[in-house]
């Protein structure tokens, strides 16, 4: 994957404009390549009960005909996958994670220096444009979204909804998850029931890499889920039919 070369000024005139720079350079995806990512990810979504054998199907034939390919597993403005895939939108978000993310972290390499704060307001990532995975509060108390598609990373307003955007104090509510998960907690926003998984870096020092330490905590999903929230970039419990 050829890194994506634009300087300071080009990114910084996109992202004044709110468009996420994939919207206006898109990557050039090996179609080879990311088929045989695919083929391991649809292996553990097929392990997992997740899909329909019928919809693997369906899906093996678009793809071989060339109707379907990665340009349709890559965020359309805050959602991931076009709605005509066969798969359901947790198959699409696991499988677009796992088949296009190393090319887009080589893509976006060399513009991520370019982003500064002031840049960029919206919750939604400002290299690929898919919505974000997780939140972290860093050693300074700042508060950033990390994309788990491209691992952009990008300073949100703590007291903002990435979601709805609405900042009206008292929206956002914070779950705690227990005394055994300290420093951890799920954002929840009153306003449209969105939620965002959060960590404190200053309390969990040792926390892993943001889509690590989403993936491995399934638990704060099901108490968000069951409590009648949802987030926009799915999560893995949708490949537990099971649940
Ligand atoms: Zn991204
Ligand atoms: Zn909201």
């Amino acid at each position: 994957m050829v890194p994506l070369g634009w300087g300071a000024e080009g990114c910084q005139q996109c992202w004044r404009r709110g468009v996420p720079l994939a919207a206006e350079a898109a990557p050039a995806f090996s179609r080879e390549v990311v088929e045989r990512r695919l083929e391991a990810a649809l292996d553990v979504v097929t392990a997992a009960g997740a899909v329909e054998p019928a919809a693997l199907e369906r899906f093996a034939a678009a793809w071989d005909a060339g109707e379907t390919g990665p340009s349709s597993l890559v965020p359309r403005r805050g959602r991931i996958g076009s709605p005509a895939e066969p798969f359901a939108p947790d198959v699409v978000a696991f499988l677009a994670v796992a088949s296009l993310r190393p090319d887009f972290e080589a893509y976006f390499d060399r513009v991520r220096e370019h982003l500064a704060p002031a840049d960029w307001r919206l919750g939604i990532c400002p290299f690929c444009g898919a919505p974000p995975g997780w939140g972290d509060v860093l050693e300074d108390g700042r508060r950033r979204l990390a994309c788990h598609l491209c691992g952009g990373a990008w300073v949100f307003s703590r007291v903002a909804c990435p979601f709805c955007g609405d900042e009206s104090t008292g929206n956002l509510r914070r779950l705690e998850a227990g005394e055994r998960d300290e420093g951890y907690w799920v954002s929840a926003c009153t306003a449209c029931h969105g939620y965002l998984k959060e960590i404190d870096r200053r309390v969990r020092w040792n926390g892993r890499s943001a889509l690590v330490e989403d993936w491995g905590s399934p638990h704060l999903d099901l108490v968000a889920v069951q409590g009648g929230l949802w987030r926009p970039m799915p999560t893995l419990l949708g490949l537990m039919p099971q649940l």
